[in-house]
């Protein structure tokens, strides 16, 4: 088991493929890019599905989440999908994507096993979506959220993060679309894990403003907290449901108490926490021969040492050199 000093148990991987992406989200990355890791750093998909199959088979891993960067850039992913599909005991595969290529690719992945996906989108609005990400690809988006509902990878959840006079307008409309199309509309407190170090606490749409904003429209009310589990995303009924709405407070309402993951970055690094500080370099180990024993030993110390909450609030906290794009979110 993959067990910290504090009593938490990582069940869930989240595997970056890649750092490269072909959107520039500005919380997340500068419009021009950023300096990609090297391909020889890249993990190949024997390597992760190595470390996957550890993690599945040794360490009780019981989620492995694709992610990046952008995940469907990485050219081996179906293979890679249908590969952890078929480890035993069988983890749950979920993705989280921007959508751009979902449209062709949702049902080849629904076919190699994937569960669940999670796609982004934090606007509508074809003008904002090219302020926010610098590219003009929101009817792709689109378009592969639609295919991911077709291909029956369920429920479909939609990510949105919210700012400040950019998208957050939009809140409402967000929701009643993800109501109309059957998808999972969630919100999420912007981070401080942009490749810029711009974030700004007071840019931040709070979760509690996010509920005031959609209470104008909706009538909310608390789900059973039991639903929620482990999941950082708090519920609420929109309308007396069953439609329900996820807000995310990673900053002002943390979960780190209830953390269940750990990650896996695409150059072979595991990070205990999103805002970890050190990394443990499972990379290096692996291609210097280590068995399979040793590399689940130096997992298990990696994640003993995880700190308790995330510290985004203590004078003393500082930004992960590595931002958000090369983590894996
Ligand atoms: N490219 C894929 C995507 O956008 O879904 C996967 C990687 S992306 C880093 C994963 C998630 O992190 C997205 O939902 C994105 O909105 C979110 N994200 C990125 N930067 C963030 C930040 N600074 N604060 C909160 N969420 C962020
Ligand atoms: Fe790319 Fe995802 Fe970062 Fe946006 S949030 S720039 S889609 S990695």
């Amino acid at each position: 088991m993959l067990k910290d000093s504090f009593g938490r148990v990582a069940t869930d991987l989240r595997v970056s493929l890649t750092d490269r992406c072909n959107l520039r989200c500005s919380y997340c990355m500068p419009p021009e890019g950023l300096q990609w890791l090297p391909k020889p750093e890249l993990l190949t998909a024997d390597e992760i599905m190595r470390l996957v199959t550890i993690g599945v088979e040794r360490l009780g891993i019981t989620e492995v989440r694709y992610t990046g960067g952008e995940p469907l850039l990485r050219r081996e992913l179906v293979e890679i999908v249908q590969r952890t599909a078929a480890l035993t005991p069988r983890p749950q595969v979920s993705l989280t994507t921007n959508g751009i290529g979902l449209e062709r690719l949702a049902a080849p992945l629904a076919e190699a096993g994937l569960d669940r996906v999670n796609v982004s989108l934090d606007t509508l609005d074809r003008d904002v979506f090219i302020r926010l990400a610098h590219r003009d690809r929101l009817a792709d988006v689109l378009s592969g959220l639609e295919a991911a509902h077709r291909a029956g990878l369920a429920p479909v959840k939609v990510n949105t993060v919210l700012m400040r006079g950019v998208n957050d307008h939009e809140a409402a409309a967000l929701l009643r679309y993800g109501m109309k199309h059957g998808y999972q509309q969630r919100f999420i407190e912007q981070m401080p894990l942009d490749a810029q170090h711009g974030w700004k606490r007071e840019d931040m749409v709070t979760a509690d403003e996010i509920l005031a904003m959609l209470g104008k429209e909706f009538d909310l009310t608390p789900a059973d907290p039991r639903e929620r589990g482990s999941a950082p995303a708090e519920l609420f009924l929109v309308d007396g449901g069953p439609y329900r709405v996820g807000v995310i407070g990673s900053v002002t309402r943390p979960f780190c108490g209830a953390c269940d993951r750990v990650r896996l970055t695409a150059d072979g690094q595991i990070r205990n926490c999103l805002f970890a500080r050190e990394e443990s370099d499972l990379r290096t180990a692996l291609r210097s021969g280590a068995s399979d024993e040793e590399l689940a030993e130096r997992w298990k110390a990696a994640v003993r040492g995880k700190r308790p909450g995330h510290g985004i609030d203590d004078p003393t906290f500082l930004q992960p050199s590595r931002p958000m794009s090369a983590i894996g979110g």
